[in-house]
């Protein structure tokens, strides 16, 4: 599996921020699917920083799909 940088946190959904989700496709993520990608930490040029979790797919094949159309 190959790990992709992440899209800047900006370009992201509330959803996807709060890993409800796919930081890819957008498609929602139900409690418990999904692949947790990891805590990671922002810091806004204008703000305190905080954290955020983001999730994908566990189909990867199918997201990569669903992000290309
Ligand atoms: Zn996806």
């Amino acid at each position: 599996m190959t790990t992709r940088a992440l899209p800047p946190i900006t370009t992201l959904t509330e959803a996807q921020q709060r890993g409800w989700a796919c930081v890819w496709c957008q498609a929602g993520l139900g409690i418990s699917l999904g692949v947790d990608l990891g805590e990671q930490r922002v810091r806004p040029a204008d703000g305190a920083a905080y954290s955020w979790f983001p999730r994908q797919c566990p189909d990867t094949a199918a997201c990569e799909q669903r992000e290309a159309t």
